[in-house]
């Protein structure tokens, strides 16, 4: 299961579009993805002349990351909890196309773009990023922006998440860490990825059952981590123990500019590649980007809701939220008291969740107006509000004063189980439509 496979049917769909002519990587080519942002893939077939085409925008509509997923906006959310549940290994294969090319290059002879005037220099944005526990084997593989610092220098921004875990604890016992990045990969190991399984859970596996046990690894030539043997370029690398740089700015997802921070470096040894290589290029704030970190989170925020409501119809990540900050839930109520439990439980689905309104099932979680049309017709400020302050946050809030630190609020706009006492005798089209009742 190859990202080529996967850009092959985007283009039997008329879902990518090519531009030929020659763009600077430096904010030209960036400035025409942006162009394109929520619509096709778009290749751009001359980037400074490097003879790699870039690919963005793969994950770029919601309906593309469910095909590659091959689920619905219905079945999605099981099959993400099935996949974190349970975990396929993939089949090792000793030939892969990965290991076709050694091309002898540097990382300047990749696309590499810089996406925006006070970006800290060109980042890698498509790479997932695998390491293997030092102590106890298993892998992990997430994506992180890594900032070009040298001709074999990366700066890789670990949020103190699983790789962050191993990384330090390699470096506590004086020891390197060694990574493997892969660029161009199928969209559902980019979504894989992004997914937050417990540590010890190899996300390739995640991948590979979300891929009905498709995906194949390969062993990468000199570190011996396990690989999508498909990939289309992969970089190997070594993280020194106590070595730092500087990392960012770099625009985030919610389009202000991330701080500059001492971060690990990531000393680049060889890189391989197919045959005519592909680079993926994801677009900072862009679509692809959003939806890549949201889309998880919706499936999380699903899972976390089911144990408190027995029916949980939708979760969605709002676009006006970055696709990050705010979620409306649609349920269908059975008691009172329902939605302000669906509240409590988004938030721990996604710690970094800010704001949540929580709607009956008939609202559509995509039409902001219907959402709004709930809260106008069904909620009192002096009731249906969850208000948490202190809380951990996101720490890409810029309004939140002490970092990382946010106070939460919750809109309870179910409908009532019986109908508002104002409204018994004549329910509006919109009271009707928004709460549900048939009666
Ligand atoms: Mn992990």
């Amino acid at each position: 299961m190859s990202l080529r496979e996967f850009l092959e049917e985007c283009r039997r769909r008329g879902e990518v579009v090519e531009e030929t002519g020659r763009v600077s990587a430096v904010l030209e080519a960036a400035r025409l993805l942006a162009r394109y942002d929520g619509g096709p893939v778009v290749i751009l077939r001359d980037v400074d002349d490097k003879n790699i085409p870039v690919a963005s925008g793969i994950c770029g509509s919601r309906d593309r990351v469910y095909r590659a997923l091959g689920v619905d906006k219905d079945t999605y959310y099981v099959a993400v909890r099935d996949a974190i549940r349970s975990p396929l290994e993939p089949k090792i294969v000793e030939e892969a196309p990965i290991k076709e090319l050694e091309l002898g290059y540097k990382l300047s002879s990749l696309p590499v773009l810089k996406y925006y005037e006070l970006d800290g220099g060109p980042y890698i944005t498509g790479g997932v990023v695998i390491a293997r526990d030092v102590d106890e084997g298993y892998q992990n593989a997430s994506i992180h922006r890594l900032m070009v610092a040298g001709e074999d220098r990366l700066l890789i921004r670990m949020v103190p998440r699983h790789l962050y875990a191993m990384y330090r604890k390699a470096e506590r016992k004086g020891e390197e860490l060694r990574v493997a990045i892969v660029i161009g990969v199928h969209p559902a190991i980019l979504f894989a990825a992004s997914c937050s399984p417990p540590l010890g859970v190899d996300e390739l596996w995640v991948a590979n059952k979300l891929l009905r046990g498709k995906l194949t690894v390969t062993r990468s030539p000199e570190l011996e981590l396990l690989v999508p043997s498909e990939a289309e370029i992969l970089i190997e690398g070594v993280i020194k123990p106590g070595e730092r740089g500087l990392e960012g700015p770099f625009m985030d997802i919610t389009e202000t500019y991330d701080e500059v921070r001492e971060q690990p470096v990531i000393r680049v040894l060889k890189i391989y590649a197919r045959r005519s290589p592909i680079y993926h290029a994801i677009l900072p704030a862009g679509s692809e980007h959003k939806l890549l970190m949201g889309m998880p989170k919706e499936a999380s925020i699903w899972e976390a809701v089911s144990y408190v409501v027995p029916k949980v119809k939708a979760v969605r990540l709002t676009p006006g939220g970055f696709n990050w900050l705010h979620a409306v839930v649609s349920i269908e109520k059975q008691w009172d008291g329902d939605g302000k439990n669906a509240i409590l439980a988004a938030f721990t689905g996604h710690p970094s969740l800010k704001h949540v309104v929580v709607v009956g099932h008939q609202v559509d979680v995509d039409n902001p107006v219907e959402v709004e049309k709930a809260i106008a017709l069904n909620v009192q400020g002096d009731e249906d509000l969850v208000i948490i302050s202190g809380c951990r946050g996101s720490s890409l809030d810029p309004s939140s004063l002490k970092k990382g630190v946010t106070c939460k609020v919750g809109v309870d706009a179910t409908p009532p189980l019986q109908p508002h006492k104002a409204n018994n005798s004549k329910l509006s089209p919109h009271y009707r439509c928004v709460a549900g009742h048939e009666d």
